[in-house]
This record gives structure tokens, sequence and C-alpha cells, in this order.
């Protein structure tokens, strides 16, 4: 027996299907959605479709930005010969938020998990590789303590390393499996004041 409409279930099967949401969640969403003033929930649609249409990835470090170039990479006064490779957009800005952190970044979008089927091809190495043809002299990696986090690590020092490039990994003291944007800016820093060369 059908409990709902079909459009409720419809927006309930959506919001389900994000990240962290559950069934249970999603269905008070979809009900509190369903009670908004009409105008509400067209400015939300619009907001949700004008971020996917405009948000891009930066074309240099590839988070996300509103334009060719993000602020970061467009920044001179920001040391472009240092990059701290990151797993996603939200690390960057756990990093961002210390203000301690001068250098650039290069964001991968994913790290590398045989058991999801993601593989180096998948995230934004190449575009990392590129990169360093350029003129720089540190790539610090920053990936979580997670399993594919320390998997990514290593595939990527094991790329940089030829090139002659100081490659170095964040300290640990970040706990295993902990998401960078859950963890404290002190331990941050710690983090990233204590790396050491690969
Ligand atoms: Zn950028």
């Amino acid at each position: 027996m059908e409990l709902y409409s079909g459009h409720i279930n419809k927006l309930i099967e959506q919001l389900a299907a994000l990240p962290g949401i559950g069934e249970k969640s999603a269905g008070r969403l979809a009900f509190y959605i369903v009670n908004m003033p009409k105008d509400r929930v067209e400015k939300l649609a619009r907001v949700l479709i004008e971020a996917k249409e405009n948000i891009k990835y930066c074309k240099h470090c590839f988070t996300l930005t509103d334009d060719e170039t993000c602020p970061i990479c467009r920044n001179e006064k920001r040391d472009h010969h240092t990059i701290m490779v990151v797993e996603n957009p939200r690390d960057l800005a756990a990093y961002e938020k210390t203000g301690k952190y001068n250098g650039v970044y290069h964001v991968l979008h994913g790290c590398i998990s045989p058991m999801l089927g993601i593989g180096p091809g998948d995230i934004k190495l190449k575009e990392l590789m590129k990169r360093l043809e350029g003129d720089v002299q540190e790539v610090i990696i920053a990936t979580n303590s997670s399993l594919e986090g320390e998997t990514t690590a290593m595939y990527i020092s094991k790329l940089v390393k030829p090139t002659g490039i100081k490659v170095t990994r964040i300290a640990s003291g970040v706990p295993v499996g902990g998401d960078l944007e859950n963890i404290d800016e002190v331990t941050l820093l710690r983090a990233l004041d204590g790396r050491v060369e690969l």
C-alpha cells in the first residue's frame, strides 16, 4: 500500500539519495518542503540549478569556484611553489580556515580505492603531474589518514619522487579514518608543521 502520494514518495526518494540523509530525515524534509510557501520552494529549486550550472572547477587547482580561476590561485601573495594535495574542497576549506597555510592547493576529488573501483585515472592526478612541470618546490600530501588516503599518498609520492620535487606527508595525529574537515585547527596545523619527507 502506498502511504503517501506519488509526488511525496518521489521527493522522499530524491532526498534520501543524498549522503547522510536517512529515510526518516528525508521524510521530515519532504513534508517541510511541501509546507513551505511556494516562493521559498521556487527559490530553493533555483539556487540548486544555478549552483549546478555556474560552479566550475578552477583550471589550476580544481577546487569549486564561480570563475575560471579560484581566488587562492589568483592571489599573487600566495606561495605558488608549494602545493598541498587534498581529497576534496572541504579539506581545502579546513586548512584555509586556519589562515596559516600560504601555499596553493590541488584538489583530487576523491582518493584511490580499489574496493570501490576508484583508480588513479578517476581522480585529478594527471592534472597534478601536469602542474609539476612548472616551478614547484614542494608537494605536501594531505589526504586523509584512512586506508584509501594512505594508498593515495603512497601512489602520489611514487609519481612525484622521480621529478626531484620534495614530497612531504602531513604528520599523523590526525585520527585514522578521520576526515580533515572534522579536525580542529590546532591539530591540522600540528600535522602540517610536523610533516615528514617521503
Ligand atoms: Zn585554484
